[in-house]
């Protein structure tokens, strides 16, 4: 990155009135560069959220056109404007991994704003015993053929869909919010873990071969 600040600091070295013009005209130039690297920065930012926003409508077959964020600061992108009771089970979530992942000795991505999290349109709402269940369809990949398939695809509570920046997805709920609060753990602990602690991450990420959640106790 520019650091235009130099030029400033080099030009004030020297007096009178002629520098001071150069002055200005360098602060304007300063003022210039810094507005271009803010710009491409923020043009990157928004080339990251594209990549990730066209991944997490390719999963889910929804379009996620609001883009919020929860008091604690995690970003949310939605279907539907997400109710208050959503984001506030999704702030106790986090604040529920980070937690148990100091507990552990876990330092990296225990920030609510490292998470951007994908609240889907619930593909059932009740489970096969008739409970309270709104989960997403995806694609069976490597559960197919396990007890989890229904047919090409599974049903699941929540899914991660990258690690940087940290993105999970699950469905929306209207009420039972306790199981936000535990998706956002649970898909959380399998990001906590890729950062922070590679082996068991590899040992606990794919469910297919059994174990589930919560890993970190
Ligand atoms: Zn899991």
């Amino acid at each position: 990155m520019i650091k235009p600040r130099g030029i400033t600091i080099a030009a004030h070295s020297s007096g009178g009135f002629m520098n001071n013009k150069l002055i200005v005209s360098l602060r304007i130039i300063s003022l210039l560069i810094f507005s271009i690297a803010f710009f491409q920065t923020a043009e990157a930012q928004s080339r990251a959220d594209r990549t990730l926003l066209n991944e997490a409508e390719r999963i889910t077959e929804d379009v996620f056109s609001i883009a919020i964020q929860t008091s604690k600061g995690a970003r949310v992108y939605a279907v539907r404007q997400p109710s208050s009771k959503m984001l506030n089970a999704i702030d106790q979530g986090l604040a529920d991994l980070f937690s148990i992942a100091q507990k552990n000795n876990y330092r990296k991505r225990l920030n609510y704003s490292d998470y951007t999290i994908f609240i889907a349109r619930a593909d059932r709402t009740q489970d096969g015993s008739k409970n309270y269940s709104p989960d997403i369809a995806i694609g069976a990949a490597q559960y197919a053929g396990s007890v989890y398939d229904q047919g090409g695809f599974i049903y699941a509570a929540g899914m991660v869909l990258a690690y940087n920046p940290c993105a999970f997805v699950f469905a929306e709920h209207t009420r039972d919010f306790q199981r936000v609060s535990d998706v956002v753990r649970f898909e959380g602990e399998h990001l906590v873990l890729y950062h922070n602690d590679r082996k068991l991450y590899g040992k606990t990420a794919d469910h297919s071969k059994g174990g589930g959640h919560p890993i970190l106790k």
